[in-house]
Parts: structure tokens; sequence; C-alpha cells
């Protein structure tokens, strides 16, 4: 049976210099792994269509890589003010395709979409040094960096409101009527279209991994004409089969599913 694995990183997560405590590190040190096993890079949508037509087996030796929240550091260098310099997700890509020759070098970038969200958690995730933007997805989205959606707000905890009606924050669970789901979702993929270009938005990728019934039985498969997604994904921890349902598609996450290359081998071999 087929079966293939999706990786998420956040280019937040820079804790430290090391694998495990640095998202950057991993990516870089993930990338040789892939290339040592003969893995091939296919992007997320085309792991979704893939689901949706029966077609998964031709992805028989791939693997998915997305990225989630979507600061600055998806595209651009940083200089960490505790942690120096990191080079950002999309040059590590880029420094891995000039290295080994690959053209398959592409990932699915899952955005916060709503600009006052993504300035407000920039105060209060990160430094305030004003690293969550959207000027770069244009340019992001034509070099191989699919930007898709991330809801508008992610629900996020640190944030004065959202768009849950009744002030309940930091899960997505909570977004559980049509007009909740119509803000954090179709709002989104409306902004993204028309940042990036008619049609760029097709994906999901549910806040927190979390998900509820009604957002992946009821809203997502019934408003399609509005939202205009063909696929969701979570964080559940497995990979991607023909059985699996296309508005909960899993992903495995960097520092929570996998914490060393050894532990990713294992995953990416089906032995993990
Ligand atoms: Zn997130």
């Amino acid at each position: 049976m087929s079966r293939v694995p999706v990786l998420t990183y956040h280019s937040m997560r820079v804790e430290g210099g090391a694998y495990a405590s640095n998202d950057h590190v991993a990516l870089a040190r993930d990338l040789e792994l892939i290339h040592r096993l003969g893995l091939r890079i296919v992007t997320l949508k085309t792991i979704a269509r893939a689901v949706i037509d029966g077609g998964l087996d031709r992805l028989e030796g791939a693997v998915g890589i997305s990225f989630d929240d979507g600061p600055d550091f998806d595209w651009r260098d940083i200089h960490h003010p505790a942690h120096g310099f990191q080079r950002g997700f999309a040059n590590i890509l880029r420094d891995f395709a000039a290295r080994t020759g690959r053209t398959d070098t592409h990932a699915t970038a899952f955005v916060i979409v709503g600009p006052e969200a993504r300035r407000e958690l920039d105060q209060t995730c990160m430094a305030g040094a004003g690293w969550w933007n959207d000027d770069w997805w244009p340019y992001a989205a034509s070099r191989g960096i699919a930007i898709e959606n991330h809801s508008w707000d992610h629900n996020h905890a640190t944030l004065e409101r959202t768009m849950q009606r009744e002030g309940a924050k930091g899960n997505f669970t909570a977004i559980d009527s049509y007009e909740e789901c119509d803000l954090e979702i179709r709002q989104a993929s409306d902004f993204i279209d028309a940042r990036v270009g008619e049609g760029a938005c097709s994906l999901f990728a549910y806040p927190y991994g979390e998900w509820n019934t009604y957002q992946a039985q009821t809203y997502l498969p019934t408003f399609g004409h509005e939202h205009r997604l063909i696929a969701a994904f979570t964080t559940g921890g497995e990979p991607v089969t023909p059985g699996s349902d296309r508005w909960t598609l899993p992903r495995y996450v960097c520092g929570d599913h996998w914490r060393s290359p050894e532990e990713l081998e294992g995953i990416l071999r089906g032995t993990g």
C-alpha cells in the first residue's frame, strides 16, 4: 500500500542551535536524509489530488514538505536576537537544490492570513520586530513555495479578539458554525488569492492541528464553491494513504513526531 509522509516545520522554532531545538537546522539535515534515501519531493497539492482521484500509488517513494504559520523566516534569512543568523527555509531549499542539482525542492507554506492578527502575533509571540509580513508571498509562490491557508487568525490564544463568537480562544475546535468558518477559512482563501493570484489558494491546514466534525464533515465538503479548497491537513502523525480522508490528511511535525534524523528515518522508511 502506498504511503506518503508529509513533514511540517515551524520557522519560528529557534530555541537553540541544535537539531532538536531549531527547525532551520533540522530542515537542512532532513533534506540530506531525503536525498540519501532517494525520495522525491512532491507538492501537497499533488498529494491531495492523488488522494481525491485514487492515484496515490503514483506517489510511491515521495514525501511532502510544509511550513506552518507563515512568519518571514519561511522566506528570508534572519538575525535572531538570542541565537544569531538563521538561514530562511526557502534559502535552505535553494541551497539544497544548488548542491544536489535537484529540481523538486518545493514546499507549501500554510500562512496565518489576517494582517491585523499577524501584526498582533508579531508582538505577542515573537520579538515585535515586524517579522510577519505578506510582501514575500507572491515571490515565494512563483519560486516553488505554495502559499496556502492556515486560517485568518489561528483563533490564537494571545490575540485580543478572534473570529470565535464567544471569545473562546487557543484552540480551533471552538470554530464550529458556518459564520465562524466563513470568517476563518473562506475570508483567508479570498485574501491569499487577492495577494498571490486568482486560484492560488487550494489547501487548508487546521490551526493547532485541531479540527471538529462540523469543519471536516460539513463546512469544508459542502461549501467548496465559497472557500475553493480541495483538501485539509491535520497533524495526525501518520502517512497519507489511499484510505485517508481528503479533509483530514495527516502530517508529521518536527520536534513533536520526530526529534532526530534517526527518528525521521524511521518515519520515512515506514518503520518508525
Ligand atoms: Zn499553526
